[in-house]
C-alpha cells in the first residue's frame, strides 16, 4: 500500500504534520523584518533546547558540515587532537581531522563497546606541555547504538585545562540530557534531521567563550564554515547567506512542541522508547550491541545472528514498509537498527515491534515465542 512509510531509522527522522504544514509555504525574504522576527524566536529556544546562554548557530549544512565547522574553527595546522572513534562517525571525526592536518590521536574502543574515559585521562595527565587542544567525541554513536560517557570525559578534558571539548551531539541532543553550560562543553554540534523533528538540511553548533577565544588564534582555512560571521549576524537576527527559509518555519514549529512538551518529558520519552524496545528484542532471544549501562536513547542496534539482518530489513520494508536502518562498514549484514528519536511514540515502538515478530515468524525464528516483544515493551510502558 502506497504513502503507509513509517521511518524507523536514526535520520532523517518523522517529521509532524504540524511541522510539513508550517514549511508548506511561500519563502519570505530573508533579510525582512518578518524573518527576522522568526530568527529571534527560534535563537532562543535554540538556547533553550542546548541549555546554554552562549550562541547557537544554524548552518545551512548536514551534521557532518558543522560538526566539520566546530573542528576547524578553533585549530591550526599540526595541533594535537584526541579523538574518540568506536564507531562510524568517530572514525569520520578521525578522517576530517587528518584532512585538515591536525596531529591526530586516535583513542578507540570496539563498536558496540563505549570509550573509556580512563583511557583520556591517562594522555591528559600526561601533556604537561598542555600541546592537546582538543578532544572530539562522539557522544551517541549512531552506528552502533552505543553512548559515551561525555561527562566523566569531560571532567578530565577540565582538569587538562588547556583543550576544548568538541563534541558531536547529533543523535543526543534532543535525546538526552546535554547540558552544555552546567558541564562547560565547548563546541557541540547536531542536525535538523535527528531529534529536531524537521527534515534535513540545518546544522547546529553552540559554542563557549572559550572556544571564542581559540578561534581568534586557529589558523585552519575557513569561509563558508567560519563561525564568526554566524554568530555576528546571530546577534541581528539574521543570517550571513541565505538561510533555508522553509526549514526555519519548520524549526520554529517544531521548538514550540519541544518546548511546550517539555525538556525531562522529552528526555523520560526517549528513555522509555529505548527501555521498550530493548526489552523487547531481548524477549525475542535476539541480541543487543550496546550493553546496557550505555546505551544511546536514539538507536538500537541488534544483532540476529544466525538470522540475516538484512533478510529481516527487507520483509519488514516489503510487507511492512517500516524503514530500519542496516549496519556500517564493519557491520554491514550483521546488525539492523531501529531509531527511536524525535517524533516517535509509545505506539510506534508497539508497531514496529509486533511488525518484527511477524518478520521472524515468516523466517522461521528458532524458539520465537509470538507475542513476547510486544509483551516485554508493553510492560515497559506500564510501569513508566
Ligand atoms: C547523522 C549523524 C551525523 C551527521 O550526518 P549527516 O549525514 O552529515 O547529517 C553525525 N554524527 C552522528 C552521530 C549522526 O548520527
Amino acid at each position: 500500500m502506497e504513502d503507509k512509510n513509517m521511518l524507523m531509522i536514526p535520520g532523517p527522522t518523522p517529521v509532524p504534520e504540524r511541522v510539513l504544514l508550517a514549511m508548506a509555504k511561500h519563502p519570505i525574504g530573508h533579510r525582512s523584518g518578518d524573518f527576522g522576527k522568526i530568527m529571534a524566536e527560534v535563537t532562543e529556544n535554540l538556547k533553550w533546547l542546548h541549555q546554554t546562554s552562549n550562541d547557537v548557530l544554524a548552518l545551512t549544512a548536514s551534521g557532518t558540515g558543522v560538526m566539520e565547522a566546530g573542528i576547524i574553527n578553533f585549530l591550526s595546522a599540526g595541533d594535537r587532537v584526541l579523538v574518540g572513534v568506536n564507531g562510524k562517525f568517530g572514525d569520520r571525526w578521525a578522517k576530517v581531522s587528518q584532512a585538515y592536518g591536525l596531529q591526530v590521536e586516535i583513542i578507540s574502543a570496539p563498536w558496540g563497546e563505549p570509550l573509556d574515559p580512563e583511557l583520556f585521562r591517562a594522555q591528559l595527565e600526561a601533556d604537561k606541555e598542555k600541546a592537546i587542544k582538543a578532544v572530539i567525541i562522539t557522544h551517541s554513536e549512531t552506528s552502533t547504538g552505543v553512548l559515551n560517557d561525555l561527562e566523566t570525559i569531560n571532567k578530565y578534558v577540565k582538569e587538562h585545562g588547556e583543550s576544548l571539548i568538541i563534541v558531536d551531539a547529533v543523535t543526543s541532543l534532543g535525546a538526552v540530557n546535554v547540558p552544555i553550560d552546567t558541564w562547560g562543553l565547548d563546541v557541540v554540534a547536531s542536525g535538523s534531521q535527528k531529534g529536531y523533528m524537521i527534515p534535513p538540511g540545518l546544522g547546529f553548533v553552540a559554542v563557549s567563550e572559550k572556544a571564542w577565544l581559540a578561534q581568534e588564534k586557529a589558523t585552519l582555512p575557513r569561509f563558508y564554515l567560519d563561525l564568526k560571521p554566524y554568530s555576528k549576524s546571530a546577534a541581528k537576527n539574521t543570517t550571513p547567506f541565505t538561510p533555508p527559509v522553509n526549514l526555519i518555519f519548520g524549526l520554529q514549529e517544531s521548538m514550540k512542541m519541544m518546548k511546550a512538551e517539555g525538556l525531562s518529558n522529552i528526555f523520560a520519552r526517549h528513555r522509555r522508547l529505548t527501555e521498550a524496545t530493548r526489552s523487547a528484542v531481548k524477549a525475542l532471544g535476539l541480541k543487543l550491541l550496546a550493553p546496557d549501562s550505555a546505551t544511546s536513547t536514539a538507536v538500537t542496534a541488534v544483532e540476529p545472528a544466525p538470522l540475516k539482518a538484512e533478510e529481516i530489513r527487507a520483509i519488514m520494508k516489503k510487507r511492512f514498509d517500516i524503514a530500519l536502518a542496516g549496519g556500517q562498514d564493519s557491520l554491514k549484514g550483521k546488525i539492523f537498527r531501529i531509531g527511536h528519536l524525535g517524533f516517535v511514540s509509545d505506539r510506534d515502538i508497539l508497531t514496529a515491534i509486533s511488525a518484527l515478530e511477524a518478520t521472524l515468524q515468516e523466517i522461521g525464528h528458532e524458539g520465537l515465542k509470538p507475542g513476547a516483544g510486544v509483551a516485554a515493551a508493553a510492560q515497559v510502558f506500564a510501569q513508566s
